[in-house]
């Protein structure tokens, strides 16, 4: 059962932009915005950034938030879309979403030193298409197109994986073989995904998959979060990028779940009209969403008279360790300091 945790907020009666009483009550999801995955990618910048000569190029925006990449690039991180773009000899490092085959090999053809940011749980998406490759398989990747995540997965094996996003593209498939297996990208919707998986099943009933979806831990954690704040709130507000795909299913499951719900990428986002009537104010944010922005906006409506809780659906502690080469190379920089 969600918990409620009461922090102390102000007693006075909450006001609207326009004097008459709106926002009441925000109520904040837990557990919301940086996954392990995340912050194993920024930190890993971080440290490149203090162990290697600078500038230090990324591959592709290293987790889907404008706020994130500009704080990194203030810093000296030089972000491009494509290895082309890299001074041969130079460190790159590979984005969180995760890399294809072909992308590694042109990296190491030309002489890049490689810190990979793929989050594990990505990698472990590539190991299952490579295995079911490895044996033959025709492998239904579930996704969505253009995404750097599925561009990577779908590189590991471009000859058996076929991409489906829909129900509908399920139903125009065809396969010439019994080993048909499916695979999903990490942040789609539970509630979509299941019932793409549904239709699989049914028009290959011999499907292989995991044992699970490869929806991430922290994927389904946000989302159960959310539908549980949709059952309390008037309005939910999700802090995200608008290319951030697991902030996006934050808003449509919300909005699956009957409450009406907007990607803000920061407090200035807010547009008044959405608050008419807005007593409790649900509040989340994606998993490359910094918390600083969440605080934001929280201060943003306890200075108009808002309350403040947490309600709690579960707590994570799940943490990734970093790529041994640059745990060496930090060591070592640490030793010649
Ligand atoms: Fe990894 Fe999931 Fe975070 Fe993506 S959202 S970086 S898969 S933990």
């Amino acid at each position: 059962m969600p918990r409620m945790a009461i922090r102390p907020g102000p007693s006075r009666t909450a006001v609207c932009y326009h004097g008459s009483v709106m926002v009441e009550k925000v109520i904040l999801a837990t557990p919301r915005g940086f996954c392990a995955g995340v912050v194993r990618a920024i930190d890993i910048v971080n440290i490149a950034l203090d162990v290697y000569p600078k500038p230090v190029y990324v591959r592709k925006e290293i987790v889907h938030n404008r706020h994130v990449v500009e704080e990194l690039r203030r810093k000296g991180a030089v972000f491009v879309e494509e290895l082309s773009e890299v001074p041969s000899g130079k460190t790159v490092i590979f984005s969180a979403h995760g890399v294809s085959p072909q992308v590694r090999d042109q990296a190491a053809s030309r002489g890049l030193h490689i810190i990979d940011a793929t989050c594990p749980l990505v990698t472990k998406v590539h190991l299952e298409a490579k295995r079911y490759a490895k044996h033959g398989y025709t492998i239904i990747l579930i996704g969505h197109d253009g995404h750097d995540e599925v561009i990577g997965t779908m590189g590991v094996a471009p000859e058996h994986i076929r991409l489906v996003t829909s129900i509908e593209d399920v139903d125009g498939i065809s396969v010439d073989t019994e080993k048909v297996a499916y695979i999903t990208q990490t942040t789609l919707s539970l509630f979509d995904t299941r019932k793409i998986i549904a239709a699989l099943r049914r028009k290959f009933p011999h499907v292989e998959g995991p044992p699970a979806q490869d929806i991430c831990y922290a994927t389904q954690n946000r989302q159960l979060s959310v539908h549980a704040l949709a059952e309390v709130t008037d309005l939910i507000l999700v802090v995200g990028s608008a290319n951030s795909s697991n902030s996006n299913r934050l808003v449509e499951e919300a909005q699956n779940k009957g409450t009406p719900s907007h990607l803000i990428e920061n407090v200035e986002s807010i547009q008044p009209e959405w608050l008419e009537g807005v007593r409790r104010l649900g509040l989340s944010s994606g998993a490359s969403a910094p918390e600083v922005l969440v605080e934001q906006v929280v201060e943003h409506f306890r200075s108009r008279g808002a309350s403040v809780e947490d309600l709690v659906t579960t707590t994570e502690d799940v943490q990734f360790s970093l790529p041994k080469n640059l745990v060496a190379d930090q060591k070592r920089s640490e030793v010649t300091a």
